[in-house]
């Protein structure tokens, strides 16, 4: 009866259900809340062969852990030790749980209201029903609108809420367990103003050009595709920090066309001039203007593959363009390896293969991964 006492000391609410031992019911105890179990031992009182009923409650918070119990219960010599076994596991799962879903204290609430009230909820964009998920919305000095969710956890305003914008730079707060939503918006609304220049430059390209990638650039997005002429375009990634510097520039289209935009860009590169602009710079080193969107048809430029006859395969476009000035007929480069793959009469060096073009026949190379 030793063993019966211990389990009543570890246990005090499961109780024996029969003379044999062999039933036992009631509560376990952990985090200061009662759940209902129930074990039937068999008669030899093996515990691999025990059976456990359990609250709906306790089986949905144990449900992660229900490979380790049934390791336990092979593994533990008697039901007290097993027992203990459980209040452990139980205890770390509520504790996982619970994170999630903390009941917040009344003090969370009225502090949050405060803040938002001293904020203003003209510029509330979102709330959730439980007030843990907030969006802020700013306008920055040239009229774009902006966004930042917030999540708070049951700590705040010890702890800041995690804060989620669409900047091509991190934005991390700095924070103190005295300041409120209004420091997080005042933050959000200077870091705004430092990143006006990039989004100035690169809504003047997103205005003036035909952006062929991506298709909906997001404010966070730092590179552009921009059509020059049929089939040829150049890929820039602007230096959100110094969006008037010369960025990074890569060709896309025939080699005939692209080889003389190659040169002058070296050529012209000494004077880029970071007082004109982005956009103008391009124009002047290239000596070329850009296609207009507001004359020309975005299809003038965003030609379909001439093997697979789409424009989009797996995130890419057709940037691979028969060298013949006469055919010009665009690829998507794995489409394009492809075929020539296919060809007897293609030849490969390395990674890269040399064939017929499937519409002019001419030669032309594909690399397996540019
Ligand atoms: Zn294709
Ligand atoms: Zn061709």
């Amino acid at each position: 009866m030793a063993g019966s006492r211990a389990l009543l000391r570890q246990c005090p609410l499961l109780l024996p259900q029969n003379r044999e031992g062999t039933a036992y019911e009631g509560f376990v105890t952990a985090q200061g809340r009662d759940f209902h179990i129930r074990i039937l031992l068999p008669i030899d009182f093996q515990l691999k062969n025990a059976r456990i009923e359990c609250s709906w409650h306790l089986k949905k918070t144990l449900h992660a852990y229900r490979r380790i119990l049934k390791q336990r219960l092979h593994s533990c010599p008697d039901l007290v030790s097993f027992m203990v076994e459980l209040k452990t596991v139980l205890e770390i799962a509520l504790r996982n749980t619970q994170e999630l879903h903390i009941p917040r204290p009344p003090e969370y609430y009225s502090c949050l209201v405060r803040d938002l009230e001293i904020l203003g909820w003209n510029k509330v964009a979102y709330v959730d029903t439980g007030l843990t998920t907030i969006k802020l919305k700013a306008e920055d000095s040239c009229g774009r609108q902006h966004l930042i969710t917030l999540k708070l956890n049951a700590k705040y305003p010890t702890e800041p809420p995690e804060c989620l914008v669409d900047f091509p730079v991190q934005f991390a707060v700095s924070w103190m367990p005295q300041n409120s939503i209004m420091d997080i918006y005042n933050q959000f609304r200077a870091a705004l103003e430092s990143l006006k220049e990039f989004w100035d430059a690169m809504d003047e390209i997103d205005r003036k050009t035909w952006v062929l990638e991506p298709e909906n650039p997001t404010r966070s997005a730092t590179t552009r595709r921009i059509a020059i002429g049929n089939n040829v375009s150049v890929n820039i990634e602007v230096d959100p920090w110094h969006p008037n510097m010369l960025p990074e520039c890569y060709f896309l289209g025939a080699d005939h066309v692209i080889n003389p935009l190659r040169i002058k860009l070296n050529n012209n590169m000494h004077s880029w001039d970071p007082e004109i602009g982005l956009l103008q710079n391009l124009k002047d080193l290239l000596e070329i203007d850009f296609p207009s969107c507001a004359v020309l048809e975005k299809s003038d430029f965003a030609k379909d593959c001439g093997i697979c006859y789409a424009y989009r395969l797996d995130g890419t476009t057709p940037d691979q363009v028969c060298d013949d000035p006469r055919c010009g007929q665009p690829f998507h480069q794995a489409c394009l390896y492809e075929w020539l793959q296919s060809l007897p009469s293609s030849r490969q060096s390395f990674n890269v293969i040399f064939g017929e073009c499937p519409y002019c026949n001419k030669v032309r190379k594909s690399n397996e991964n540019e």
